[in-house]
């Protein structure tokens, strides 16, 4: 659970100024001349110019009569600017996402953000509780989107987020991991086609790998329409990855930077710039068995390169999988159990791996290298 303690719209009356303690009225303060902000309203909430509070959207309770409700943290500046959301955990089990958030909200420079930031650390509550990507009703959230507000439950959890928050947003980052069993190298997605402007937005981010992938419908990324959205995959569901954390916070703090929602870093970003894959294909199991991978997450592969043995307990019929492409793997299985078929490598595909190497090593050296530091 996010650590800071959400209160309900309702009850908090005292909702906190974003920077000066003594500015009651941003509109009494406000130089003559100057366009003054209006508030923005969320789940029927007025948040002035300068406030930042939390909103408690309401969802349809659980049957057991306990009442349920999306967290919303919202900042709004004081100094005009793009209106961000910031989502995590559509799928209920994809939980670095939360922690990114958790950590965004806690940082200082905010108190001198221009523009709004909206954060929405759980969006899927129920699979959230459940530590399950799906809703009660097995459906998927993120197939469901733009949703409405008579359809099913995951349609009017889907209308909800589209009519409270994005409709009010200019731009949008929605933060996931890869599915249960299952790990990603932190990456961007942006349908480049669709978004060509996307791209300057996405290399802000600075992942080591951006992926050129069309939009699947249902997804929020497809409901956003024209809105410019990055969708952040990293880490493995139900665990907390530091350097998926890491990457995730830096990016969405280096595209408010880009969006001059934030001051500019004294002495410059020294961002590296991330490989931009147009494909990608997964490695299936050529059998059923236990695997044992060879090649590491976000490993080079050349294509004929075996990425790793499945064999029964014993160690005998023993096949390999081998990569039919070149390129860099993106995602794998942490489950060594295997049916055949089973997608086991997700590689994100390249005639020349020369420059995705590099973009996967300067990643490596930004996040790696600090880390081991600061364990030390
Ligand atoms: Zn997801």
């Amino acid at each position: 659970m996010n650590d800071d303690d959400p209160v309900s719209a309702a009850e908090n009356d005292s909702a906190e100024p974003v920077a000066d303690q003594n500015s009651r009225s941003t509109r009494a303060n406000s130089r003559a001349g100057t366009v003054v902000r209006e508030p923005i309203v969320i789940g029927g909430i007025s948040i002035e110019p300068g406030q930042r509070r939390y909103v408690d959207l309401p969802l349809p309770p659980l049957y057991t009569h306990t009442s349920v409700a999306m967290p919303v943290h919202v900042i709004h500046g004081k100094q005009h600017g793009p209106v961000l959301f910031v989502t995590a955990a559509i799928h209920g089990d994809e939980i670095n996402g939360i922690e990114i958030i958790r950590r965004l909200l806690a940082t200082k420079s905010l108190s001198r953000l221009a523009g709004t930031l909206i954060a929405v650390p759980v969006v899927n509550v129920y699979g959230f509780v459940s530590q399950s990507r799906y809703l009660p009703d097995r459906r998927d959230l993120n197939r469901s989107f733009p949703g409405s507000e008579k359809g099913s439950m995951a349609a009017r959890l889907a209308d909800t987020l589209m009519s409270e928050i994005v409709a009010k947003c200019t731009h949008g980052i929605d933060l996931h991991t890869a599915a249960e069993g299952r790990a990603n190298l932190p990456q961007i997605r942006v349908d480049l086609d669709a978004h060509p402007d996307l791209l300057a937005l996405a290399e802000a981010f600075a992942p080591p790998i951006l992926l050129d992938s069309h939009t699947r419908d249902g997804t929020l990324r497809s409901a956003a329409g024209e809105l410019p959205l990055l969708l952040y995959e990293a880490g493995e569901a139900l665990r907390f990855d530091e350097l998926a954390i890491r990457a995730g916070l830096k990016g969405v703090l280096r595209v408010m930077r880009h969006l001059n929602m934030l001051p500019a870093n004294k002495g410059g970003d020294k961002k590296s710039k991330p490989w931009l894959a147009n494909n990608s294909v997964w490695m299936r199991a050529p059998q059923s068995g236990i695997l044992r991978s060879r090649i590491p997450l976000g490993g080079i592969v050349e294509e004929g390169v075996i990425l790793g043995y499945i064999s029964d307990p014993f160690g005998e019929a023993e096949q390999a999988v081998v990569s039919d492409v070149s390129g860099v793997l993106i995602g794998i299985t942490k489950l060594p159990l295997v049916h055949e078929g089973e997608a086991l490598y997700h590689v994100a595909t390249t005639a020349s791996t020369k420059s995705a190497a590099r973009a996967v090593d300067e990643f490596r050296l930004e996040y790696e290298q600090p880390l081991i530091k600061r364990l030390k």
